[in-house]
């Protein structure tokens, strides 16, 4: 049995008029996020933090924002790829850890409906998952509502032996 760690990080500008969808919800605002997909960015650093644990490379790897195939993508899609890929190695998640920085929308209402979400997906239950929504205290282009950052790390437990 092995127990390896995975950190992840990720930003994503915020643009008027855009649906924004962070934790895997939809949350009501003015603005969402510039990318390829849907723009996740929390999504994304637990994406990138799971491929750090297991050592699978990176998102932009896997899923290339050069690849019409993810234009538009719902992140949670490829997250459940990227879960579909531990199980392959016989890894699961033990537990993740999130931070998320934004200045605004007020995301404490809508960490429950996250972790809704995205245990199912992680195969975790919610006491494993933790949420935590910050502001940049006005600060830089976070606090100017320009972008919204998250930090994740995950715990991975990898069984010992040949792949499934
Ligand atoms: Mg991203």
């Amino acid at each position: 049995m092995k127990i390896k760690v995975g950190l992840g990080y990720d930003i994503h500008r915020l643009k008027k008029g855009r649906d924004l969808y962070l934790g895997g919800v939809k949350i009501p605002h003015p603005s969402g996020f510039l990318g390829h997909s849907d723009g996740d960015c929390l999504v994304h650093a637990l994406i990138d933090a799971l491929l750090g644990a297991a050592g699978e490379g990176d998102i932009g790897r896997l899923f290339p924002d050069t690849d019409p195939a993810y234009r538009g993508i719902r992140s949670v899609v490829l997250l459940r790829q990227v879960m579909a890929r531990l199980r392959r190695r016989r890894a699961k998640v033990l537990n993740a850890d999130v931070v998320v920085v934004a200045q605004k929308p007020k995301l404490a209402p809508h960490v429950e409906t996250m972790k809704d979400v995205l245990c199912p997906i992680l195969g975790v239950t919610k006491d494993r998952l933790g949420i935590k929504a910050k502001t940049n205290e006005g600060l830089g282009l976070i606090g100017r509502e320009s972008a919204v950052a998250c930090w994740a790390v995950v715990l991975v437990e990898e069984k010992a032996g040949k792949k499934a």
